[in-house]
């Protein structure tokens, strides 16, 4: 695998974590501003922020480009998407997101 490529691979893992770090920091951090703020424009500038993050993560996991045939990498279709979002793999050429995972013809 070529340095670019896990590079590539590298972003793309980056992208996936902070995506379910934004989903799943919703409640924690509806909790935290509750707690500590009192104020219900404060709670609804959080909200903003929060959906703003969301949105931001989506569409960077949905444009993730796959660093060898280039077509984005959760989408089946020319489409981009993020509903295959748990793909250990290219939908297209099915480069593997680890590359522990590579196993070359000439190695089998
Ligand atoms: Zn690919």
């Amino acid at each position: 695998m070529l340095p670019e490529e896990q590079m590539a691979l590298r972003k793309i893992r980056r992208v996936r974590r902070w995506f379910w770090i934004s989903v799943l920091g919703y409640v924690p951090l509806f909790w935290l501003g509750k707690q500590l703020m009192r104020s219900d424009l404060i709670i609804t500038l959080i909200m903003i922020v929060w959906v703003i993050g969301v949105v931001h993560a989506t569409a960077r996991v949905a444009f993730s480009a796959c660093p060898r045939c280039n077509n984005y990498f959760h989408a089946t279709t020319g489409t981009p998407s993020f509903w295959n979002l748990f793909a250990r793999a290219c939908t297209h050429c099915g480069l593997p997101l680890r590359a522990s995972r590579v196993v070359y013809p000439s190695m089998e």
